[in-house]
């Protein structure tokens, strides 16, 4: 696996925290000696310096890491990102559209106008506007194209569930968009796959909840889980797959989650 990561760019979005940092460790670990560069993205630019740095202490040589500060929900920002990374960095190999949020939980009478534009603008049109940003980048590679779009939606996109509505239809959308996508582009060796995580222990998790951790501690007690590091395992397996294996869709639970 760790040869097929060989000399390739890999951006992640959100990587700042979760499941996006975590990614960004297991792509570094993966291919510690193989020439490997990480753009990482995200709001907090010192949050992701110090990932960087902590990759760097880990891995060492072999991994290149970029840290550039990105709102995927603001379109000029997504509009003008390839162009302004610096030399030598524009040959993305690999997408990971993985910046995501929820605004509180709320039935869908009461949502503010402006929790539901949050959403829709981060977890929607900034995956799309991303795909459309990088996705040239691809075409260019011969034989109709080659690279990698891992987006990570979600069991929510799925099974929707009473007080999450907005979030709900979100993820809804990404997985409509992303399976579109991936036919659009059959035949070529562009990829686009899904990575659907169940529940995850993350900063998302107590933001779920309006910030209450003991609520959202209470709907994890007495259960286990996934980690960041689970879902990270995942998005580098289906990546490091055969060019000719696309793993589509894949959907990961905790033991406990029905
Ligand atoms: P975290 O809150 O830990 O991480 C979210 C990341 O997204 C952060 O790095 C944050 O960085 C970034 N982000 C948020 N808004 C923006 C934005 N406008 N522009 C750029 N980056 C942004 O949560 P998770 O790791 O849990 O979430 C990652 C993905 O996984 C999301 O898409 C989420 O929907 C999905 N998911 C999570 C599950 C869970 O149970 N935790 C379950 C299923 C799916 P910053 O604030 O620095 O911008």
């Amino acid at each position: 696996a760790a040869k097929r990561l060989q000399g390739k760019t890999i951006l992640i979005t959100g990587a700042s925290s979760g499941i996006g940092r975590s990614t960004a460790f297991e792509f570094a670990r993966t291919a510690p000696k193989n020439n490997l560069k990480l753009i990482l993205t995200a709001r907090r630019i010192d949050t992701l310096k110090e990932v960087a740095a902590k990759i760097g202490e880990e891995v060492g040589d072999g991994v290149q890491v970029l840290p550039v500060q990105l709102d995927v929900s603001d379109p000029a920002q997504v509009k003008s990102f390839v162009g302004n990374l610096p030399e030598g960095w524009r040959d993305i190999n690999v997408l990971v559209n993985n910046a995501g949020l929820v605004k509180g939980m709320a039935k869908a009478p009461e949502i503010a106008d402006e929790d539901i534009a949050i959403m829709f603008n981060t977890n929607v049109t900034g995956l799309i506007n991303m795909t459309q940003e990088i996705l040239p980048i691809f075409k260019k590679r011969p034989d109709g194209g080659a690279g990698d779009i891992i987006n990570i939606g979600s069991i929510a996109g799925r099974e929707p569930y009473a007080g999450g509505s907005i979030y709900c239809a979100t993820k809804a959308a990404v997985r409509s968009f992303t399976d579109a996508l991936r036919k659009e582009l059959i035949a070529t060796r562009i990829r686009v796959m899904e990575v659907d995580p169940g529940q995850v222990e993350t900063e998302f998790s107590v933001v779920r909840f309006y910030g209450d951790k003991a609520k959202a501690d209470a709907v994890y007690a007495g259960v286990d889980p996934l980690t960041p590091d689970d879902i990270a395992e995942v998005v580098v397996f289906v990546a490091t797959r055969k060019e000719n294996v696309v793993v589509a869709d894949t959907l990961i639970y905790p033991s406990h989650q029905a």
